[in-house]
């Protein structure tokens, strides 16, 4: 049992010396969780809860999955170092697996053969895609703009609107709520309209949500740009997953101003959308630069971004380097839970239990006039609450109380959108049938209820 210090006396420590920027869930009473199994935490009571959103808080696996807690252990035994000055070969080994997991040479590549154009991914041609480490999403998505910027020597990067992508300079003028802005300077950025099929003007319609970009290079651009970056699901803006067609029609205007394609797969990658391993395979796309964090390490600060042996040339310019990205602790990690969501069928079981738990939610919308809205893919979901079907009025209050008496039944979602009234639900991917269904009826109840 635990027999360490209460949520009050720890909540009075953080109060005295931590930023007061610092937020938590369930303000009222916040929750002390003090230990994690699988797809359950733990408070300092033994109480349990279903986890029904650590999946953005980097688990995939599930908490302290045994296989990746032996990798990291034994790796810490033997050595944890800096990734520069020596070799070692856990970096290596996942760099290899981490490539392989990428379509092709994520490069396509025009070909001419009689005037006709024929288009041909890279890996026939015998590339392979390389990696670069980070130890989080913001500094791969830092790292990714950078590089579009250095390969195109342009310096305009065109972001959507609602999107995030990180809170240091430049993807904090990336991201795209005023939420998450402070005074930065947003150089060269420029915010697209959102292709978002419930609340955008153009519903699901994404070839017409493109045109934006169009204008933007045109009017507001040399109409040269060094890139465009996107999530394909967009989750802290509240599991917005863009509307079909959007992509494919965007990544050929990009190309066309001859800038790169980012696609940010920090929170959607990783097998969590079920039907693929990544985000952008779901619009059918190939980016030139794919980042990723958060899940890839199973709750270990890992970041990644991998791109073409040509365009990640640019680094060797000049001197580059991430001191801690890629540790030997934290690739070990990486490698482990590839292997984890090959062995368990992860990606099989988020599209399994995921469609199971959108078509149960979707039911739940039409028993309660306050669901707005039922999205995303696999073990990435999204209900938007509303108080008006016609306005969309968010049910801001409303989405506070129900996550409150959720806790109090022992479960745990999380919130998000630009209004706050979205519960995202992005479980570990070991959530089973079962909880699924204890989510639904738990959420069932609460709102009968209200
Ligand atoms: N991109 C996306 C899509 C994210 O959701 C986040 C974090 N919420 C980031 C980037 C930044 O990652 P980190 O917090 O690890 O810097």
């Amino acid at each position: 049992p635990y027999t360490g210090p209460s949520a009050a006396d720890i909540l009075s420590k953080r109060k005295e010396y931590l930023s007061p920027s610092m937020f938590y869930f369930y303000n009222k009473q916040p929750v002390n969780i003090v230990d994690g199994r699988m797809q359950y935490l733990f408070d300092e009571n033994g109480r349990r809860y279903l986890d029904a959103f650590g999946g953005i808080a980097t688990v995939s696996c599930g908490h302290c999955h045994p296989d990746v807690v032996d990798a990291i252990v034994n790796q810490t035994k033997r050595l944890q170092h800096s990734t520069i000055l020596y070799l070692n070969n856990a970096i290596a080994d996942f760099a290899e697996a981490l490539a392989n997991k990428l379509p092709g040479n994520l490069k396509v590549i025009t070909v001419y053969i009689n005037e006709l154009e024929v288009y041909a991914i890279g890996d026939v041609f015998g590339f392979k895609s390389v990696v670069f480490f980070t130890n989080s999403g913001t500094e791969a998505n830092e790292l990714a703009m950078m590089i579009a910027r250095l390969y195109t020597g342009c310096h305009d990067i065109i972001s959507l609107r609602n999107g995030y992508h990180g809170n240091a300079a430049g993807t904090m003028g990336a991201t795209a709520q005023s939420i998450w802005k402070f005074n930065v300077i947003q150089s060269g950025v420029h915010h697209a309209v959102n292709p978002d099929p419930y609340r955008g003007v153009f519903g699901s319609e994404g070839e017409k949500y493109a045109k934006d970009v169009q204008d933007l290079i045109q009017f507001g651009t040399s109409g040269n740009i060094a890139g465009f970056i996107s999530e394909a699901i967009q989750g802290v803006g509240g599991i917005v997953e863009l509307a079909p067609g959007y992509l494919p029609a965007v990544y050929s205007t990009i190309k066309k101003a001859g800038g790169l394609c980012i696609a940010d797969e920090v929170q959607v990658g990783f097998a969590r959308t079920g039907s693929h391993f990544w985000g952008f395979e779901n619009q059918g796309v190939v980016p030139d630069i794919v980042t990723m964090a958060k899940g890839i390490g199973n709750g270990i600060p890992l970041g990644a971004v991998v791109t073409t042996p040509e365009i990640a040339e640019v680094l060797t310019r000049r001197s580059y380097f991430n001191t801690f990205g890629g540790n030997p602790v934290c690739t070990a990690a990486g490698l482990a839970v590839l292997k984890v969501i090959e062995k368990e069928k992860l990606q099989e079981n988020a599209h399994v239990v995921g469609s199971h738990l959108k078509e149960r939610l979707t039911a739940l919308k039409d028993k309660y006039d306050l669901i707005g809205d039922v999205r995303g893919r696999g073990l990435m979901l999204g209900v938007e609450l509303v108080t008006d079907h016609k306005l969309k009025t968010p049910a801001k209050l409303e989405t506070l109380h129900i996550m409150d008496k959720l806790k109090e039944i022992g479960v745990l979602v999380g919130k998000g959108g630009f209004y706050g009234n979205v519960f995202r639900i992005t479980p570990p991917l070991c959530f089973t049938k079962e909880d699924a269904d204890f989510l639904v009826d738990a959420m069932d109840y609460t709102m009968a209820k209200m």
